[in-house]
């Protein structure tokens, strides 16, 4: 396979690059932002398809990945659990798209008795990730298997060679593609006071839907609690609003009133990189050196980056090997 550039240190990035890395390839990461630094690391982490399209392709890539992830679980170095928890409905509502993605893994139940105010409910055991630890462990296993990590903020794609093009939002400017948009995202961290499960409430009732829209939702990952959260199409600010935090702290112990002996660690702000449907596809030219030149794009994964990660690694994997050296 060819010597292989990867732009971007997200999830998406590092998990392409280890699943390349690890099939024999030379790797290089090239990324703006440190993998601690992107938006993957402001996430909550939890296995869950939200906002990223089309659905055969994000139940394929989501079941993918939930195999992985659950090898994962327990390794204390990927900050990986299994956790059970629940998706609680205002109102009646189908079943989720994408629950074959979890037949034969495990099965999505529907709750008897959700809670007081919900109409439905959805359990299953799925996995959570600590995504700093996580996004350190695909670091430690890209180097193990000889790819390198440097901080580089390109003006465009490398105009010559094999690259994958893992840069989420940014790809509205490196691939000149105007349908990946902002999807703000204001998250607060909490002490975990040992909760044994998740909890989103999809906050789908028009009388109580949140200000700035999106999902109400408690993910103890152990080391902490992400609670959540706001989700503002178009916008582009990364500052914290403390309006909007005490609004999230609000609602989230609304939910779970044990929060209220927990204590507030900080308040995060990421951009999801939304998308019509996810591109992932192999585009080639003549490149700047007069040879042939390989882009594999990967991007506009949404509120799902962490739930398709190894999913869309697996055809990055096969669209390069495609590629004669
Ligand atoms: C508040 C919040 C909560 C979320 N919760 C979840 C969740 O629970 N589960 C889930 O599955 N998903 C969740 N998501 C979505 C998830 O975070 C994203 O889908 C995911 O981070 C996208 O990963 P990425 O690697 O494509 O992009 P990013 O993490 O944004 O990484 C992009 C990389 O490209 C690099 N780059 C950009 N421009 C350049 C340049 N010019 N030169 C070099 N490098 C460049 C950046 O520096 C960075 O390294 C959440 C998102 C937010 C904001």
């Amino acid at each position: 396979m060819p010597r292989v550039s990867v732009v971007g240190a997200g999830v998406v990035g590092l998990t392409c690059a280890v699943r390349l890395a690890e099939a024999g390839t030379d790797v290089d990461v090239l990324a703006r932002d440190m993998p601690l630094e992107t938006t993957s690391a402001v996430a909550g982490g939890l296995w869950l398809p939200y906002r990223a399209d089309p659905p055969h392709d994000v139940v394929r890539w989501a079941r993918a990945t939930f195999t992985t992830l659950r090898e994962h679980a327990g390794d204390e170095r990927t900050g990986v659990r299994l956790l059970p928890g629940r998706l609680l409905h205002r109102r009646s509502t189908p079943e989720p798209y994408w629950a074959p993605a979890l037949r034969d893994i495990v099965p999505l139940r529907a709750v008897d008795a959700p809670a007081a105010g919900y109409a439905l409910g959805w359990q299953a055991d799925v996995p959570l990730v600590h995504t700093p630890t996580y996004l350190t462990y695909l670091t430690h296993r890209l180097r193990a298997a000889g790819g390198t990590l440097t901080r580089l903020a390109l003006p465009a794609l490398p105009g010559q060679g094999t690259v994958v093009n893992c840069t989420g939002l940014a790809a509205r400017a490196l691939a000149d593609d105007a349908a990946v948009t902002p999807a703000r995202g204001q998250v607060a961290l909490l002490t975990d006071p040992g909760l044994a499960e998740w909890l989103v409430d999809d906050g789908r009732d028009p009388g109580s839907r949140p200000p700035h829209g999106g999902l109400t939702y408690v993910l103890p990952r152990g080391k902490d609690v992400v609670v959540g959260g706001t989700d503002e199409d178009g916008a582009w600010s990364t500052s914290v609003d403390s309006e909007q935090g005490l609004q999230v702290l609000a609602r989230a112990r609304a939910l779970v009133p044990a929060l209220a002996e927990a204590r507030l660690l900080g308040h995060r702000v990421g951009l999801r990189p939304v998308r019509p449907s996810v591109r992932l596809e192999l585009r080639s030219r003549v490149g700047e050196d007069g040879r042939d030149q390989h882009t594999v794009h990967c991007y506009g994964h949404g509120g799902a980056g962490w739930t398709l990660a190894w999913g869309c690694a697996d055809d990055v994997l096969a669209l390069v090997r495609q590629l004669s050296p």
